[in-house]
């Protein structure tokens, strides 16, 4: 009789591998306190949905976690660099080298072709026209892209921008892709499109994804969903559990 389990040979259990790390997060802006003490643990090639009502302080929270905005109090680290007490020079080259970002709206340059687009962040970091151009041609080729790779953005359809956008945030192969409300102005298939890419690209590169959402579709295909309201985690503690489980029932 066939066994029903494939036999796996005796390994260590595998510890998870902390990308992230955010420790009482606070930010006010002005009178507002718009984050009250955000905690959160993001593991390397997790996929994470944050949601939670407009003005929770979802896009402020990314963009801290970015290092494009700095919170008043806590720390953050990632991939076990501190980049709390960085000097606005070391967080643009972070940055550059280990943080993608998507938006909602594409903010690709007009003037240049979508393989120019992707090619940009790789020459900032330093890389050759050919290592640049290559890494470009790659990206776009996993994104079924190659054959848009000469046209401006205005010649790309909605969801073909999106996609261009995402090869951009990958190009310096960075640890993390921090994305806000990147499926908001795609439609139906688009947007499935653009979702499925990015567990495709967790399997591939063993990226770690933080996407802000509203989309319910994506939301519940994700790792793990954090909530989001005024500025604070709702129910933290469940959270955690049903992270400890999941770690269990990977094992
Ligand atoms: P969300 O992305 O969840 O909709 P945001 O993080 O964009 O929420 O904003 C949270 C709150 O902080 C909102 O009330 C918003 O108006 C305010 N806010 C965000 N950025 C700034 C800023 N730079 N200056 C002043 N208020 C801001
Ligand atoms: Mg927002």
């Amino acid at each position: 009789m066939q066994p029903i389990r494939p036999i796996i040979p005796n390994s260590p259990p595998k510890k998870p591998h902390t990308m992230i790390e955010i420790k009482g997060i606070k930010k006010s802006f002005g009178d507002l306190q718009v984050l009250k003490g955000i905690d959160l643990t993001i593991n390397k090639g997790e996929i994470v949905s944050i949601v939670g009502p407009s003005g929770a302080g979802k896009t402020t929270l990314l963009q801290i976690i970015g290092t494009l905005d700095k919170p008043d109090n806590g720390r953050i680290t990632i991939d076990g660099t501190d980049i709390s007490s960085m000097n606005k020079k070391q967080l643009s080259e972070f940055r550059n080298k280990h943080i993608g970002f998507v938006f909602q709206f594409h903010q690709l340059l007009p003037e240049f072709n979508a393989l120019e687009n992707v090619m940009i962040p790789a020459f900032i970091a330093g890389a050759s026209h050919s290592e640049a151009k290559k890494r470009a041609e790659e990206l776009l080729d996993f994104m079924g892209l190659s054959d848009r790779a000469n046209h401006k953005p205005n010649e790309l359809s909605g969801g073909e921008k999106q996609r261009v956008a995402v090869a951009r945030a990958l190009v310096n192969h960075p640890d993390v892709i921090l994305a806000d409300e990147p499926s908001g102005s795609l439609d139906t298939k688009n947007k499935t499109e653009l979702h499925q890419l990015f567990f495709d690209l967790r399997d591939k590169f063993g990226q770690t994804f933080v996407i802000v959402t509203h989309d319910e579709s994506l939301a519940t295909i994700t790792d793990r969903t954090i909530h989001l309201r005024d500025g604070e985690i709702e129910h933290p503690e469940e959270t955690t559990e049903n992270t400890e489980q999941q770690e269990q029932d990977k094992q």
